[in-house]
């Protein structure tokens, strides 16, 4: 079996957030609990800083340079909720970097069948021209985009199980077909896009999925919308990768939001995707996102890993919840078959 990679920086603890619920102890919490298990079964490596060409392929040079030059006077705030410090640029470019890196490993040496990025700052509310939402890159829109145009993958299916909308790695691909962006969050909650009826546009329509789902959602709405809309939606598309923006904020111990995901349902969604990688022959990345307890984060993350490097129960058999009926009627007039 080959091992399952976990790209780090040291640069991603130099995003100083000051007071905020998005800090550098999100990452020590998740490295001193792998450490505790001696990394079992990872590869760990240093995640370079991302090519230039990598980044523009998904922001505009307008936007790097707000950013890079923000980071170089000292920083300061972009918005109510999202800060750059003098390291945040460094720390962008490597959870950036991580993202291309995980691209070139599994989809180039090969050498890995499922990576993780444990990098900050997070990245799917940055939307091409604009940081918001503790988010100054997209990094999983990168590793989506160095997919495509470094390795002639086709069809990238990103799952975005985040709390929170991916409302910008939305905006990146909404008139993408080559991309099939599946969100599953709480509704309604910040950032506020995300209803059903947003489903694409132009040439990418029927390729944004949303799936929001009320407040107090747990285990089984999640894994009833990865059984029953996603893993038949990933049938029909056929993508060369799956990715995950992994956010660990709809745990039921989450400060933030107001979902009830518990660390077995974290553990059932990661064997659920690793399970779908495996039937579809592609690998897997995942991107960590949002997640603010960090108890959380240091149990659920190494359950995270250890479904990605197992060929554990596969996907969960559990019964289609009413909400994903409802997606899956919504969803035939661009997937007949679902
Ligand atoms: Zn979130």
């Amino acid at each position: 079996m080959q091992p399952v990679a976990y790209l780090r920086h040291a640069a991603s603890l130099d995003h100083d957030t000051g007071r905020h619920p998005e800090r550098r102890e999100r990452i020590l919490a998740i490295e001193a609990a792998l450490s505790e298990r001696d990394w079992d079964g990872l590869t760990r490596m240093e995640a370079p800083r991302a090519p230039e060409d990598a980044l523009l392929a998904v922001h505009p040079q307008s936007h790097l340079d707000l950013v890079r030059g923000l980071a170089e006077r000292g920083g300061g705030p972009i918005d109510l909720d999202t800060v750059v410090s003098a390291g945040s640029w460094e720390a962008a470019l490597h959870a950036a970097g991580a993202a291309t890196h995980m691209a070139d490993l599994l989809l180039g040496e090969r050498s890995a069948r499922a990576a993780f990025c444990g990098v900050r700052p997070p990245g799917h509310h940055a939307e091409r021209g604009r940081a918001m939402g503790f988010c100054l890159l997209n990094n999983v829109g990168v590793a989506a985009r160095r997919a495509r145009d470094a390795h002639g993958v086709e069809r990238v299916l990103v799952l975005d199980w985040d709390v929170h909308h991916g409302n910008g790695t939305q905006e990146v691909f909404e008139a993408d077909p080559g991309v099939l962006f599946v969100s599953i969050h709480q509704w309604p909650l910040y950032p506020g896009t995300g209803g059903a009826g947003e489903a694409g546009v132009g040439e990418g329509e029927g390729y944004t999925v949303n799936l929001p789902v009320p407040p107090g959602s747990g285990d089984s709405v999640f894994l009833s919308h990865l059984v029953h809309v996603v893993a038949p939606l990933a049938r029909a598309y056929r993508p060369g990768l799956v990715l995950v923006s992994a956010g660990y904020d709809a745990h039921v111990d989450d400060p933030l939001a107001d979902c009830a995901v518990t660390d077995g349902g974290y553990g059932a969604l990661a064997s659920g995707v690793a399970a779908l990688g495996g039937e579809l022959g592609v690998p897997v990345g995942v991107m960590l996102e949002g997640g603010y307890d960090l108890e959380v984060l240091g149990r659920c993350v190494p359950l995270t890993l250890a479904a990605l490097g197992s060929d554990g129960p596969g996907l969960p058999d559990v019964p289609c919840d009413p909400l994903s009926d409802e997606a899956r009627a919504r969803l035939r007039r661009w997937w007949p078959g679902l």
